[in-house]
């Protein structure tokens, strides 16, 4: 059976994450629409992620969707049916990773801070060890932030049992997103698939989350 350019990707992770170069940052030269290897991929926006360099992905090889979090909004799966349908991707890699910033608020928690509660002001200028500055304005958008579900915790707290529980969490959520949706087909002729990923900011090693898996209560 074929290595399927997921598993490429995989094995391209450990020697990044040994300290070898993956990715070649010259201009590749004229190349055409359609990403080679057919991958698109899901990450954080997260300035510890290459995510070029971690999957040793070239200019022109895959699709990269970037967004806080890495969470398969709207949008995200906007861009993925665009992906498969018009421009042949037939396989996607979600990723989320340790430390991420989507761990440490809540939305009603920044909503609020943003309007001008002063107890979410504090809370949120502890928590990031920046002074917030309340807009003190309500705004009709975004609807949502998407931060992650459960306890939040300080800001760039390191990986542990809990955090990474509530990572995968949400890793789930947006492979359900993908692999339930009408229009990025699963099986057939024409089929996608969806693998997702903790990429640990510690050690550059990527940990592939089950799914379907465990969607239960903070521990
Ligand atoms: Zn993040």
């Amino acid at each position: 059976m074929a290595v399927s350019m997921t598993d490429q990707c995989l094995a391209n992770n450990k020697r990044y994450a040994e300290g070898q170069a993956n990715h070649k940052p010259a201009y590749p030269g004229k190349q055409p629409i359609q990403p080679a290897k057919r991958v698109a991929v899901v990450a954080c926006m997260d300035a510890r992620l290459d995510v070029e360099d971690l999957l040793g992905l070239q200019t022109g090889e895959a699709h990269i969707i970037r967004n806080a979090g890495g969470v398969v909004t709207d949008d995200a799966i906007r861009c993925l049916i665009i992906s498969h349908h018009l421009l042949n991707t037939n396989e996607i890699i979600l990723i989320h990773h340790t430390r991420c910033g989507m761990l440490a608020f809540t939305d009603d928690l920044l909503k609020a801070g943003l309007e001008g509660d002063p107890a979410s002001e504090k809370v949120l200028g502890q928590a990031t060890g920046r002074t917030f500055v309340s807009c003190g304005k309500c705004a009709a958008t975004p609807a949502q932030f998407h931060a992650f579900r459960g306890e939040i915790e300080p800001l760039d707290a390191p990986r542990d049992e809990k955090n990474m529980q509530r990572l995968q969490w949400d890793v789930r959520r947006g492979l359900s997103a993908i692999l339930n949706h009408p229009w990025l087909p699963s099986s057939g002729t024409d089929a996608v698939s969806a693998r997702g990923f903790i990429y640990d900011v510690d050690t550059g090693q990527l940990d592939e989350v089950s799914y379907p898996g465990p969607m239960g209560p903070a521990a």
